[in-house]
């Protein structure tokens, strides 16, 4: 017997104590925490073999990793309850007495030790690797973003990082085009290029193709770059590389961030920002982002309500025929009475427009305006056509005409004093669908008018083909005492003529100014809307001012 018993419990008891905070198995402390004990066992080298457990390498060196696999040594054999197996082999340093039987009894307990220490810290590992691990992407997940945030801020260094979230763009083409284990791949090498490219920090899946990264403010631009796009191997013999991008919202940290909930509510703003508003699909944060998201999510979360509790009402503004003065028409424009308070569309509407609740509010709004007039009707008043807003969002519903049609008919008002504001649009697909809603309405009698004419890409086709009934001519055509006053007269005068020879009713808004009057009635275009004679009006003051006339 070589090795004293009481080196030996002495060592053994130090050694518990170290493992015990050991993270892993195959940690760089590993010989460390090992020497002691070893050199009292007079061991030079520990390699372990794990025979049925995948989480962790199969085979590894845990102590002297330098020192030779050769000369004396022991092996065991260790299984726990679970199955779980590992292999031991303890080889002598080459200056250490042979050992006894007595001593393979010790080096025999001692590898008992270690094996507890390894089950539970491979238990551990498998822990974590399933909390904070993404398999598929082989990449840490939401949590590990988490506490990788977390650590930085503990070390007050979170001053010097940038956090993102990025969506990759139209992925689900990617997938369609290579099939689903290719894009896999595909995202896989997206993701991990970029990684590659941090000097710390890392990259994150949140879940599908969604993904958070945290890095080094000077690899900001790097980052940004990549996921602006960057071409990845497909890997498919004679396809040409793709071009992955992806919608960013990044976040730079101030330093007064205090937990990783401060990051995350940044960067998921500013990734909404990135794919609504911005037009390099790049955002990063900022206080009026901030601002501009919450008033969202309180129209969003405030619609339902309002319009169960009837908080919109429609404003009527005039439109007037101005050879006489009279009142031929007007537009019902959506005002949200919130608080006692009137707030104009701009605020809300650009925001139901993202989702279907512009639908909503529209169909709420054509049939406020049928309630009206028959309410008129039935009180004996004068009625003119009034003209009622549709987003293009209702253009993929092909149920669009009937709901119109049953709206109208179950107030009981007839289709002549109604017309359909619709915003042109020249895309094709839309185009079919204008179309139809279109032909629709002309056939039911209910007027049907392009709104904005001239504003972004106007389509002449589209005003050819479809049976319009009303062209409004956009506030841009107008002379405003602007540089280019004259070639707008000139547009104008021929846009209205043009409108005319088509047969279409044509109608200028915007009109501000008398100067604009006496163009439009130069140019032959007698109908106007504008502040030049009123404002959208409440109800009851559009009631009065009908019967009157305007002084032109
Ligand atoms: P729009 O349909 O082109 O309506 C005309 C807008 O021009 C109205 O703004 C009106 O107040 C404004 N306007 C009228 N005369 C003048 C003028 O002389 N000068 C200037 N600078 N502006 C004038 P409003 O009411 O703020 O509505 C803005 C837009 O919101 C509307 O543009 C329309 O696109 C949308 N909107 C309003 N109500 C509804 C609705 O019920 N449904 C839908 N889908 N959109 C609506
Ligand atoms: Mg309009
Ligand atoms: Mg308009």
């Amino acid at each position: 017997m070589t090795v004293k018993p009481v080196d030996y419990i002495y060592a053994l008891n130090d050694f518990n104590a170290l493992m015990d905070n050991m993270p892993s198995v195959f940690h760089p402390d590993n010989d460390n925490v090992y020497k002691p004990i070893c050199d009292v066992l007079g061991v030079s080298r520990i390699d372990v073999q794990y025979i049925d457990v995948d989480a962790e390498p199969a085979h590894g060196v845990i102590y002297g990793k330098y020192a030779k696999a050769d000369g004396q040594s022991v092996s065991q054999l260790e299984t726990a309850k679970n199955g779980a197996t590992a292999e031991y082999t303890l080889y002598r340093s080459p200056s250490a007495p042979e050992w006894d039987e007595d001593d393979k009894g010790l080096i025999s307990g001692f590898i008992k030790t270690v094996f507890i220490h390894h089950g539970r810290l491979r238990i551990m590992s498998m822990v974590e690797r399933l909390t904070y691990f993404d398999p598929v992407m082989e990449i840490g997940n939401l949590k590990a973003f988490f506490r990788k945030i977390s650590e930085i801020i503990e070390n007050d260094h979170i001053a010097q990082y940038g956090a993102c979230y990025f969506n990759l763009k139209r992925f689900s083409v990617v997938n369609r085009s290579f099939g689903r284990d290719n894009g896999t791949k595909i995202m896989k090498r997206f993701v991990k290029s970029l990684a590659a490219k941090l000097k710390d920090g890392g990259v994150y899946r949140v879940g599908g193709d969604n993904f958070t990264a945290i890095f080094e403010k000077e690899d900001f631009e790097i980052i940004k770059n990549h996921l602006a796009g960057t071409k990845i191997n497909v890997e498919v013999q004679g396809t040409p590389d793709v071009n992955i991008m992806a919608n960013a919202g990044f976040y730079l940290c101030t330093g007064e961030e205090t937990n990783h909930d401060m990051v995350m509510d940044k960067i998921s703003t500013a990734i909404v920002m990135a794919k609504s508003v911005s037009k390099d699909n790049c955002f990063v944060y900022n206080e009026e982002a901030r601002q501009r998201i919450e008033h969202r999510k309180m129209i969003e979360s405030q619609f339902s309500k309002a319009i169960e509790n009837e908080e919109f009402a429609a404003f009527y503004q005039p439109k007037v025929d101005i050879a006489t003065g009279r009142i031929i028409g007007a537009e019902a424009l959506c005002r949200w009475i919130k608080d006692g308070k009137v707030v104009p569309p701009i605020s809300f509407i650009p925001i139901l427009e993202q989702s279907n609740a512009i639908c909503m509010l529209d169909f709420y709004m054509l049939d406020r305006v049928c309630r009206d007039i028959s309410g008129w009707i039935s009180e004996g008043r004068e009625v003119v056509k009034v003209s009622v807003n549709l987003s293009r969002m209702h253009l993929g519903d092909d149920k669009l005409l009937e709901k119109v049609i049953g709206i109208i008919d179950k107030r009981g008002v007839p289709h002549n004093l109604i017309e359909i504001e619709l915003t042109e649009t020249t895309t094709d697909v839309d185009f079919g669908e204008l179309r139809s809603i279109v032909n629709g309405l002309h056939q039911s009698g209910i007027s049907a008018s392009v709104d904005d004419f001239g504003i972004g890409y106007s389509s002449l086709t589209l005003i050819k083909e479809l049976p319009w009934d009303v062209l409004k001519i956009d506030k841009s055509f107008l002379p405003d005492g602007s540089a280019n006053d004259e070639q707008k007269s000139i547009m104008l005068r021929h846009v209205v003529s043009m409108a005319q020879g088509l047969g279409l009713e044509c109608i200028i808004e915007g009109v501000e100014t008398i100067d604009q009057v006496k163009l439009l009635k130069d140019i032959n275009c007698f109908l106007a809307q504008g502040f030049y004679f009123d404002k959208p009006l409440p109800k009851e003051q559009f009631e009065q001012r009908i019967a009157s006339q305007y002084s032109i």
